[in-house]
């Protein structure tokens, strides 16, 4: 085998490998599980706010063993909006969207738990409310695939800069 032989199937193989790592990255984004304690940001959006259903969204997460390390009630503006959905710039609900979280009060959280990022969205359920799990809370709380009762970050580096956004002055 010429030394030239051996470098094409290196390279080809580390092309597969790179290759797999960033489809199964993409697929499992949001399903990725650390086994560590983590903290995450949770929103009630302004329609189940609006709806008297900060209790029982908050009676869920805490049967579900999140521990709330701190919470606030905010109303956004939509410039600030704009800013925290930011990576939904160049869709096309970005507009409304913004404009609907800006509406009204929301209610923005700490929670930690072990595996907290992918527990939170499991039990947040899909996008869609129609299309979410039963027992999921957009299931039960949201009204459609806008507004959708609830928020989480999607990564670790999400949670942080999420965290960041809304506890930024926070005491430690
Ligand atoms: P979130 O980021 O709020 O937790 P998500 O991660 O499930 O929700 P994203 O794709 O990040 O979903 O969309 C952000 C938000 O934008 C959604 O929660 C919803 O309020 C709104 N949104 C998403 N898709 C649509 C759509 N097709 N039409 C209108 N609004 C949408
Ligand atoms: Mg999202």
């Amino acid at each position: 085998m010429t030394l030239r032989t051996i470098i094409t199937i290196t390279l080809v193989i580390a092309g597969i490998a790179v290759i797999f790592y960033v489809g199964y990255s993409l697929i499992f984004k949001h399903y990725r599980r650390s086994n560590t304690i983590e903290r995450t940001l949770a929103i009630i959006k302004p329609e189940a706010v609006q709806a008297h259903q900060t209790g029982p969204i908050i009676d869920r997460i805490e049967q579900m063993g999140f521990t709330i390390i701190d919470f606030r009630k905010v109303h956004l503006g939509k410039e600030e909006a704009a800013k925290f959905y930011h990576e939904h710039k160049n869709k096309s609900f970005f507009g409304d969207m913004t404009q609907y979280i800006s509406s009204g009060p929301i209610v923005v959280m700490i929670l930690e738990k072990l595996n907290a990022i992918g527990d939170w969205r499991d039990l947040m359920g899909a996008t869609n409310p129609a299309k979410a799990k039963d027992g999921t809370i957009r299931k039960q709380f949201g009204t459609n695939i806008e507004k959708n009762a609830v928020h989480g970050s999607d990564s670790q580096a999400a949670a942080q800069q999420e965290i960041a956004f809304f506890f930024a002055d926070r005491r430690k």
